[in-house]
């Protein structure tokens, strides 16, 4: 059966996968944040620039799957001059919509995600970003190469999944 909504949702997916939004280094950002998804081989660097509460600018590097780039391409336009709770709030209705299909409020593009957790597998890849972004806003206002020095063995996103379910 055609399904007019997947459709559109899979072309999200795709453009954004092909074409990442925000997909470069951010020299003036204040916090930063690496996640990996060996299971998948993803590898994303989440740059966040806060004044204060508010996320001025955000952009990502980094490699892997389809649904991992896509992820954090939406999320950085989503989470571009947005505040802090925002972002965090949104973590919460994001983690609930891909393990669990439901949709919580008004999540905008990402809903295009929801159909992720019928795919057990891809769950870890459409928040893996979202683990990285809350990770770097935990280790805000410090500087990326001392956060990545000082920080990097202890990001272990897939710790937090697992803790999270
Ligand atoms: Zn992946």
């Amino acid at each position: 059966m055609f399904d007019d909504i997947n459709d559109l949702y899979q072309q999200v997916i795709l453009d954004h996968c092909k074409k990442p939004r925000n997909f470069h280094e951010l020299p003036q950002a204040t916090c930063s944040a690496q996640g990996r998804n060996p299971i998948c081989g993803d590898q994303l660097k989440l740059f966040l620039a806060l004044d204060g509460e508010k996320i001025s600018d955000i952009s990502f590097t980094g490699s892997g799957c389809c649904i991992s780039k896509a992820s954090a391409s939406l999320l950085t336009e989503f989470a571009k001059g947005k505040t802090k709770s925002d972002v965090e709030k949104m973590f919460g209705q994001v983690h609930e919509m891909v393990t669990s299909g439901k949709v919580l409020g008004d999540v905008g593009k990402l809903a295009v995600f929801a159909g992720v957790h019928k795919y057990p597998a891809r769950v870890k890849c459409a928040i893996l970003s979202w683990h990285a972004v809350m990770a770097a806003l935990k280790g805000e206002s410090k500087p990326v190469s001392q956060f990545f020095q000082s920080h990097s063995s202890e990001l272990k996103p897939d710790a937090s999944l697992s803790a999270n379910g």
